[in-house]
């Protein structure tokens, strides 16, 4: 019998999920992350779960079953360790600022299955009114289940609530190779130990495993900035408009976010940031006249092709698993995925369609490029 159920590769947003819904179907994990060893390590400071994508305010795949599963767990998380600095509770507000922007929300609205009690639209003076100095918009709407998770408190505490309960950690780099029945996972001292399975939750660094390149996940580059305000800031949601301002603290502001698809490494720059605050003139012309700049950070997100996230099984071993490509929805998709891959490892149920690595395997031998 081997030493673990699976090990997890990589103990950021996907890698945590998916070691709780094992660990709640009672199976040992193993979960291995060398650049995050520092369980107090800092990370993004405050990220966005908002339901809604884009120009088009679309919701995101099976967004209601997403925003229930994130929220339930990250309510657990609070509970079992006292906590009140994970995330808030405050709404996603998305003020349209321009006519078109404000004629694809009200389709939205009208087209999408929005569930019962999520979303209200409001007219300009009611968004001036929760959000003073707004710019000039044409109505927006307010999603009240949206939240703002500090995602430094929000990962650390999740990594120490799961070893409370049974988890094992190691910040050592690791390799496995499959031998006949299991895999043989040696870390850099040297030191060995089994798993029946291995699940690769890397993010952006997955094309790096061999057996993950051909996938073709793609790497985004994003910045952030970091704003003191001069005043205490009259709101506590966040906005999605151009991107997304949250409130961390009642005078700063963290504005994200750049997309940039050709990169040669991960450093903060000046361009990205006047575009930053660019966006920040934009939405909030008042308040971006006094404000510091106080931090930057760069990082990188993984994207598949459709935009939604890869999960399954490895085409030639099937007890190597991937669950990858997040894009810019880490958040929201993290726990109700990690359900649905645990699920199937544990009970056979499938993985959909639309999400499974199969997806990307029946493309690429249509293409001829694997057998
Ligand atoms: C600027 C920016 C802003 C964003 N804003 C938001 C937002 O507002 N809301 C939202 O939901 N999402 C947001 N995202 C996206 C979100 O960060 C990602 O979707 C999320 O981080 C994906 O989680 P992950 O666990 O798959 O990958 P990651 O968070 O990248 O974690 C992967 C982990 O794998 C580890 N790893 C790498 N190689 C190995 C290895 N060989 N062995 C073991 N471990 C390894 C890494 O150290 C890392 O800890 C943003 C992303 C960026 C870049």
């Amino acid at each position: 019998m081997s030493d673990f159920y699976a090990a997890i590769f990589g103990a950021g947003i996907s890698g945590l999920s998916m070691a709780n819904q094992l660990q709640q179907r009672g199976k040992s994990v193993l979960l291995i992350d060398p650049f995050r060893a520092d369980p107090e390590a800092p990370g993004p400071p405050a990220a966005m779960v908002n339901p809604s994508a884009g120009r088009k305010g679309n919701l995101v795949w099976e967004s209601e079953k997403c925003l229930n599963a994130f929220r339930s767990n990250i309510d657990k998380l609070a509970e079992a360790s006292g906590r009140d600095d994970l995330f808030n509770a405050t709404g996603v507000l998305r003020p349209a600022i321009t006519e078109e922007l404000a004629e694809n929300f009200k389709q939205s609205l009208e087209e999408q299955p929005w569930p019962e009690g999520w979303v209200d639209w409001l007219e300009p003076d009611e968004i001036e009114e929760i959000n003073p100095g707004i710019a000039e918009n044409y109505g927006g709407y307010f999603i009240k289940p949206g939240l703002t998770v500090f995602v430094d408190n929000y990962l650390n505490t999740f990594r120490n609530v799961l070893t409370d309960n049974g988890l094992t950690f190691t910040g050592l780099k690791t390799e496995y190779e499959f031998m006949e029945s299991d895999f043989v996972l040696t870390d850099e001292e040297g030191k060995t130990s089994t798993a029946e399975h291995v699940i690769v939750c890397a993010g952006a660094d997955t094309p790096g495993f061999d057996d993950w390149a051909e996938l073709g996940i793609q790497r985004v580059k994003g910045q952030v900035a970091i704003f003191k305000t001069e005043h205490d800031l009259p709101w506590v949601h966040g906005l999605s408009a151009l991107g997304y301002i949250l409130r961390r603290k009642p005078n700063e502001l963290i504005v994200g976010s750049t997309y940039e698809h050709h990169f040669e490494d991960v450093d903060i720059t000046e361009e990205a940031y006047n575009r930053l605050f660019g966006k920040l003139e934009k939405i909030l012309p008042e308040i971006s006249k006094n404000v510091k700049k106080t931090g930057q950070l760069a990082g990188v997100r993984a994207t598949a092709p459709n935009h939604l996230p890869v999960l399954g099984r490895h085409r030639n071993n099937p007890q190597l698993l991937v669950y990858s490509a997040m894009g810019s929805k880490g958040l929201i998709y993290s726990e109700y995925m990690a359900s649905i891959l645990a699920d199937h490892l544990t009970a056979g149920s499938d993985i959909p369609k639309e999400l499974d690595t199969e997806r990307i395997y029946h493309r690429l031998r249509k293409k001829g490029k694997i057998e």
